[in-house]
């Protein structure tokens, strides 16, 4: 007898089952487009300089020992990095409304903050976008969310934001829905609500009673500029909005396996801050009791060292730079190709993604035939281009555009 008889095979990840065929692949010119994680010129891994910097100094200090952290995580951390998501001096923060919390990297950040909305909030209903993220689903359905809902965001035909049908899908949301947004570089579109739009958007919210939870995965990979990706959850700040924020520092400090987020939280009432702290903690305590230190650490090191931020910030530079520049070049490659249809969208859209508009079969066409790795919707990651796989690429879409 068995007692796992009755279990059948769940469906592969799609990200990381391309990941292992890419591995698998013994093809010299394979590419990986679909893994957001940033390549060096070289397609190689990249640990930022700040990085390895940061980790030579904490191997280095005596000090620090393998005692666990509290359950909220490493202090400095939190509020580091809820002071990076809202500015120095945000009224949220200089009020006493707004506290971090450490978290398992944005997924984990998500997960917390949806179950504790899920089981103290006795939230039922969440809307994300359609398209979104392929996990923000899974993560609030299990934390005890049961109605996942989509609003309306992404144009096909103007390649384009549809911001008429995201408006009108928040104002049919029932009171109390959570919102899932995403803070800045749109995962998968790479299109972004104008600031305009973003206050249509937070006047829809208020209006109707809903609550924000904005997923900031990429602050400093949209413009390059932290302060300026963090815009539109400062403007929902400002404008007096309760709200969550999952922040994540895979990509901006490229610690994807060191699992270290954090998540925000911004309150109305300073003295309702303490008994939401006190359920947060029973939520980690019952789930995994208390987080890992040594990313946080890394994060905490360069957050509060003046010269190491700024050599932070020019690594992010270094990365969106990058992205910027292999925008255009894959943009120019096509059109010098004459590929079929128009390219504008490639340098229009911002961060990490770009939707390429091919659609299911030329997608696994570019697997099958080139070993171009890209997602079955046509979103490419764009920190896998390089300046020595560009013309290859392009070369690619233009021969499954024209076949
Ligand atoms: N949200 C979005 C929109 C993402 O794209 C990602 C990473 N792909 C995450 C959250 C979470 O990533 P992680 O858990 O690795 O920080």
């Amino acid at each position: 007898m068995s007692w796992f008889s009755g279990v059948q095979q769940g469906p592969p990840i799609e990200v990381f089952a391309l990941t292992k065929q890419f591995t698998e692949d013994s093809f010299p010119q394979k590419v990986n487009l679909g893994v957001g994680a940033y390549r060096s010129d070289e397609g190689k891994p990249w640990v930022l300089p700040v990085v390895r910097i940061a980790e030579k100094a904490l191997a280095n200090d005596d000090s620090l020992n393998k005692e666990y952290l509290p359950v909220l995580g490493l202090e400095i951390f939190s509020s580091l990095s809820t002071k990076m998501l809202l500015g120095e001096d945000s009224p949220a923060l200089t009020q006493n409304k707004a506290f971090g919390v450490q978290c398992l990297s944005g997924t984990g950040a998500l997960r917390v903050g949806a179950e504790f909305l899920a089981r103290k909030l006795e939230k039922t209903v969440f809307y994300f976008s359609k398209p979104t993220w392929g996990n923000h689903r899974l993560v609030f359905l299990s934390a005890g969310f049961q109605d996942a809902r989509e609003y309306r965001y992404w144009n096909g035909e103007t390649r384009g934001l549809d911001i008429d049908g995201f408006l009108e899908d928040l104002n049919n949301a029932p009171e109390g829905a959570v919102i899932i947004l995403h803070a800045c570089a749109h995962n998968p579109t790479g299109c972004d609500p104008t600031q305009e739009q973003w206050k249509q958007i937070a006047s829809v919210i208020k209006d109707k009673k809903l609550f924000p939870f904005f997923d900031s995965a990429y602050q400093g990979f949209a413009s390059g500029d932290l302060d300026k990706d963090a815009w539109a959850v400062r403007y929902f700040v400002t404008q007096g909005f309760e709200l969550f924020c999952a922040q994540s520092y895979a990509k901006n400090f490229g610690l994807y396996n060191e699992r270290t987020g954090n998540l925000s939280v911004v309150m109305n009432n300073p003295s309702e801050v303490p008994a939401v702290k006190s359920q947060i903690t029973l939520t980690v305590r019952g789930m995994y009791s208390n987080p890992p230190s040594h990313g946080a650490r890394i994060v905490s090191h360069v957050l509060s060292n003046k010269e190491l931020y700024n050599q932070w910030r020019d690594n992010i530079k270094t990365m969106s730079s990058r992205i910027i520049e292999m925008r255009k070049r894959l943009r120019e490659e096509l059109e010098r190709l004459g590929t079929p249809g128009s390219w504008n969208h490639i340098t229009d859209q911002i961060g990490m993604f770009s939707y390429t508009g091919l659609n299911e079969a030329q997608s696994e066409h570019m697997v099958k035939k080139h070993h171009i790795y890209m997602l079955k919707s046509g979103r490419i990651s764009m920190c896998g281009l390089t300046p020595s796989n560009v013309e290859y690429v392009a070369k690619s879409i233009n021969e499954t555009l024209s076949t």
